[in-house]
């Protein structure tokens, strides 16, 4: 967190409070501390017991009601579990705050509008948590001619009760959902899907196959009952396949190119002939430079409040997410979710 000055650069600390200090919470509290342009004015959450720990552990001052929150916050990182995101962040709105709310912005699209009439209304910003797109794998396609015709997506993480409030097509699968909108930038134009609820009482696995309306597709699958994690992506274009691993933070990009274009970045290059043609297959691994996205993500919140940068994810590209999430849902409900027993084997 060195290179800049933020008050150099007539920057004001923005006052901050953190609502909702449960496992994700506690960490928004650590990246805000460190951050110069952050100036963390204390904590809130419905729990006392877990209100006091945070307060207690991370030396913050607890506030002892929201609205007491608001009124001394100017923004505002909303964590609370997804069944809530609306009630609180349309009250911090409503007392003039900028609202950070982390993934999905709202249960319903229903409140994701009236969220984003409410801020445009008060005059604030939205920014919501959709951390991959602050993943330093992600971050480093940048450099690339991007125009993915296929993606295959798969999140997976072992059960913890953690998120059970809401399928996991809200929990996990929207991220990539984010990442392929994002990456594609094309409008869906079809969505298949199928679920099966295992444990809990929402679906628990889920795949889905997205077509745009520019003929790129993108299949996803998201579990959240899996034996280990892996948030993997892989991107295929003409002449261009790559990988991203999000937990790994590391990508890699396999070429075709003629002979004489190798790319200067390229490690390895292996002669290829396919009818008669011979080219080369390159191999990169752009540097990823490690970091904390959630500290990226929060600075990048800070700083666009300040009017410094632009949000990464505003509302309404969390709303358009949310939108296909619930298309998945509903293409998986029409298909009837298999309740277990019933999965195809
Ligand atoms: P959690 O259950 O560990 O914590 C939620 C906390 O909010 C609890 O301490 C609870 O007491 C408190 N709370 C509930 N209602 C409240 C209210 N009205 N006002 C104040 N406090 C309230 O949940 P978590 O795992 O930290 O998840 C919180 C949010 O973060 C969810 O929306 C989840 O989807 C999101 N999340 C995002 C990511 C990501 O990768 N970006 C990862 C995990 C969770």
């Amino acid at each position: 967190m060195t290179g800049y000055n933020f008050a150099a650069m007539k920057g004001r600390p923005i006052k901050t409070a953190v609502i909702g200090v449960g496992h994700l919470g506690g960490f928004h509290v650590e990246q805000l501390r460190q951050l110069p342009e952050a100036n963390l004015m204390g904590v809130f959450d419905s729990d006392p017991e877990r209100l006091a720990t945070v307060s207690r552990e991370q030396q913050v001052r607890a506030f002892a009601t929201l609205e007491e929150a608001l009124d001394v916050a100017e923004a505002v990182s909303v964590v609370v579990p997804t069944a809530g995101h609306f009630q609180v962040a349309s009250q911090a709105l409503e007392a003039g705050c900028h609202v950070f709310i982390e993934k999905p912005i709202a249960r319903t699209l229903d409140e994701a509008d009236r969220l984003l009439r409410l801020a445009e209304k008060c005059q604030r910003l939205i920014q919501v948590g959709h951390i991959e797109r602050l993943n330093p794998a992600l971050a480093v396609l940048d450099k690339y001619r991007l125009r993915p015709r296929f993606i295959e997506g798969h999140r997976l993480t072992s059960f913890s009760e953690r998120g059970t409030d809401v399928p996991v097509i809200l929990d996990l699968m929207i991220h990539d959902i984010d990442v392929v909108l994002h990456l594609i930038g094309s409008p869906v134009s079809e969505v298949r899907a199928n679920g099966v609820q295992v444990i809990t009482d929402s679906i628990d696995i889920a795949t889905a196959r997205l077509e745009f309306e520019n003929g790129a597709v993108a299949n996803l699958t998201a579990s959240r009952i899996s034996q280990r994690p892996m948030r993997k992506l892989r991107i295929f274009q003409g002449s261009m396949y790559i990988g991203i691993d999000f937990l790994q933070q590391l990508t890699e990009v396999y070429q075709l190119v003629d002979s004489d274009r190798q790319p200067p970045e390229a490690i390895l290059a292996i002669p290829f002939e396919y009818r008669g043609r011979r080219r080369l297959i390159t191999y990169e691994k752009p540097a990823t430079e490690k970091y904390n996205a959630l500290l990226m993500e929060l600075r990048n919140f800070i700083r666009s409040v300040a009017g410094l940068e632009q949000p990464a994810v505003d509302g309404y590209a969390a709303r358009a997410a949310l939108d296909v999430a619930m298309q998945v849902q509903a293409a998986i409900d029409r298909g009837g979710p298999l309740a277990e027993g019933e999965a195809p084997s």
